[in-house]
């Protein structure tokens, strides 16, 4: 840390902030933290990101039985604290890249620091099909670990060819009585492991070259949705109180109002190394990694960052 006079007053000078919490973040803290920079990290009000949503997370080397993805966020802060990473558990509103040292703004309250890390993740992509805006929350979710529990004994419906909806549907038929994965086409994205799991779990019906058109809602929620065919256009219904969209994530951009180069889907661009378009700010984790998209390349792209920024410190800072 430094102290700088910026404008009128003297301001603390932090060397480096991490803006968001999943294993890139704490990833980041940790080795940042053991590299004495004194880490601050905004760890958002959901800090721990879109593990928090996960149940158990089989691979992750170092965890032979597997371990809960929350239970792993909450260790993996943890040893990053015990060095000395700073964690506030709140949402930066902006950054302002034009001046050094960066100015974070977070709740109206502004923080200078040389070097940032954006680790903030990927958000679920709705389907945005007509009805949805009106079920959220009342039948339509994109998070089965947080709203599974609430249809016990009832029929749901699962959207997506990847890993997520593979996950989703198995994790599902702890409670629902049936489990509908419907895709849009008959190839899987999953890996073989995950949609055979899902393939031969008895209370999952999987069906291919099917989307959905419509939702269907009474007073009380969601009752169903139409179904269309790709290929021909064709429709049928299917009756479910509860629906679960797992077609991916897009990144969490938004705060940094276009003054880092991202790519076209809005992804933050490497441009060496892991530091961004814009000197001393680094990126690691989800919202660049538009390929792998594991827990475990997050957590090592987080260590890259903050060596890093660590490097760059040193040369152009220190
Ligand atoms: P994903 O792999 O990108 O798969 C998204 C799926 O949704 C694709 O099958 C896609 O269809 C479908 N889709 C996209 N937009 C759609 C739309 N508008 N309507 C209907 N279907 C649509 O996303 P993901 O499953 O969330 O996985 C993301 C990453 O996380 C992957 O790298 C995955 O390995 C990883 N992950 C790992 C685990 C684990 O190992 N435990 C668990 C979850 C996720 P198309 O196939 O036609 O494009």
């Amino acid at each position: 840390m430094s102290i700088e006079n910026v404008g009128e007053k003297m301001s603390e000078v932090r060397n480096v902030v991490i803006i968001g919490s999943g294993p890139a973040g704490y990833t980041a803290g940790l080795y940042s933290a053991r590299a004495m920079l004194e880490p601050l990290m905004f760890a958002g009000y959901m800090s721990g990101g879109q593990l928090m949503l996960t149940t158990d997370v089989e691979n992750f080397p170092g965890y032979p039985e597997g371990i809960g993805g929350p239970e792993m966020m909450v260790e993996l802060r943890s040893q990053a604290e015990r060095f000395g990473l700073e964690v506030q558990d709140r949402n930066v509103e902006s950054v302002d890249f034009s001046t050094r040292p960066y100015k974070v703004t977070v709740e109206g309250e502004e923080f200078l620091t040389h070097s940032i890390i954006i680790s903030t993740g990927a958000e679920s992509i709705w389907l945005n099909a007509p009805g949805e805006a009106e079920q959220k929350g009342r039948g339509i979710s994109t998070c089965a670990t947080c709203d599974g529990a609430f249809f016990k004994n009832e029929e749901v419906l699962v959207i997506g060819g990847g890993d997520s909806a593979c996950e989703e549907a198995t994790f599902l038929t702890r409670f629902a009585s049936k489990v509908t994965l419907i895709h849009r086409r008959d190839v899987f994205k999953a890996s073989t492991i995950m949609y055979e799991r899902a393939a031969n779990n008895d209370k999952i019906e999987i069906k291919t070259f099917r989307q959905v058109k419509e939702w269907m809602a009474n007073d009380k929620g969601l009752t169903g949705a139409i179904l269309e065919d790709p290929r021909d256009g064709s429709t049928e219904e299917i009756n479910v109180t509860g629906a679960f969209i797992a077609i991916g994530h897009k990144p969490i951009t938004a705060f940094l109002d276009e003054q880092i180069e991202t790519d076209e889907n809005g992804y933050i661009v490497h441009k060496q190394h892991t530091m961004t378009s814009i000197d001393g700010v680094f990126a690691a984790g989800d919202v660049v990694d538009t390929r792998y998209k594991q827990a475990i390349t997050a957590a090592g792209m987080g260590c890259q960052a903050a060596m890093d920024a660590e490097k760059w410190l040193e040369e152009y800072v220190h």
